[in-house]
């Protein structure tokens, strides 16, 4: 089997909730509770849940941008959870982030040209006309022309702005893009003319990407593999078409109900999820849907169900997947 680009193992992440002049933590929010996936390269898997199921910080965990709390995170290969930042400088390049804002993150006081420029600038050196002719040909890929350089981003419309996002997150020629709902502050018309761009770039380029998404209709566009994440946890994993079209967990089931997908060939029977999800503060015992699930029964209040295969490539984390027939 190939590598992965990136692999996670029992990723955490509790924040303390902290009272007092000294700060003690009084309680702990489990935002992530023991994750694990692997992506290939060339590879699109999609983190999908509702608000607060912890997918970005699980995307933040991946750059370090949030430290976890335990598990490791290996990119090819290299456990690189504990190194500190100088030794972490050599990856930094392997992995770039496209944020969901493209207004709030480029900085508006720096030319196109200079925010595109500056990543090349942190790991190589190189003369004035090289750093224009590699800035020049990045634009080109993601779409924008070479004059673009010399503008700044308030000039640019929201589009055009998460293209110069892409671009500054493919100076590096990246191995993995981790893309934190990249296309959510867009207009639908320019949603996917961007996951076009991102899926031309990850053929022309051989990108993996670990792709953030509360919505369905863009995962079904862009994923090869879903992730449907609930309080902390993966509930179910696998192929993107497999998972639309049969999804075995209760909560994948309702989350598709709730936002239906134009796809013909999938059938799918109308199921309401009630209620708010509970707070990862004090999350629910057994397993974390139970509270909310229509199928419920004693064990699921009691036991935590594990993330078991169901399929080849396919697990989810069910009890009622346990019973024969
Ligand atoms: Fe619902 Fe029980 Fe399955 Fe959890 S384990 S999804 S509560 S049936």
């Amino acid at each position: 089997m190939t590598e992965p680009v990136l692999a996670v193992e029992g990723l955490t992440k509790h924040f303390p909730v902290e009272r007092g002049i000294l700060r003690r933590a009084v309680a702990w929010v489990r935002a992530v509770d023991g994750v694990d996936f692997a992506i290939a390269p060339g590879e699109t898997l999609c983190l999908v849940g509702e608000s607060g199921c912890g997918k970005s910080t699980v995307a933040r965990m991946v750059l370090r941008l949030t430290e976890p709390t335990s598990g490791a995170i290996r990119l090819g290969g290299t456990d690189i959870t504990t190194l500190s930042e100088a030794e972490m400088a050599p990856f930094r390049r392997r992995v770039q982030m496209v944020f969901q804002d493209p207004y709030a993150s480029l900085n508006p006081r720096l030319r196109v040209g200079q925010i595109v420029g500056e990543p090349l600038e942190n790991f190589e050196t190189f003369s004035a006309a090289e750093r224009t002719a590699r800035v020049g040909a990045i634009l080109a890929k993601v779409g924008l022309r070479p004059e673009a350089a010399g503008r700044y981003p308030f000039e640019f419309s929201g589009g055009q702005r998460q293209r110069i996002g892409i671009a500054r997150a493919l100076a590096l020629r990246p191995e993995l893009i981790v893309a934190d709902e990249p296309v959510s502050a867009l207009d639908v018309s320019v949603q996917a003319q961007v996951l076009n761009l991102l899926m031309d770039l990850q053929e022309e380029f051989g990108l993996a990407f670990l792709f953030v998404s509360h919505d369905l209709a863009v995962v079904e566009h862009i994923g090869h593999r879903i992730a449907v994440m609930y309080l902390g946890h993966i509930v179910e994993i696998g192929p993107k078409d497999e998972v639309l079209s049969n999804p075995q967990h209760p909560y994948t089931q309702a989350l598709i109900a709730a936002a239906p997908i134009p796809d013909p060939r999938a059938k799918r029977e109308r199921m309401v999820i009630e209620g708010d999800v509970p707070s990862p503060l004090n999350p629910p015992s057994g397993c974390r849907f139970h509270t909310r699930c229509p199928f419920a029964f004693a064990r699921c209040s009691e036991e935590k169900p594990a993330l078991r295969e169901i399929a080849p490539g396919r697990r989810a984390a069910c009890h009622l997947l346990d019973q024969p027939g």
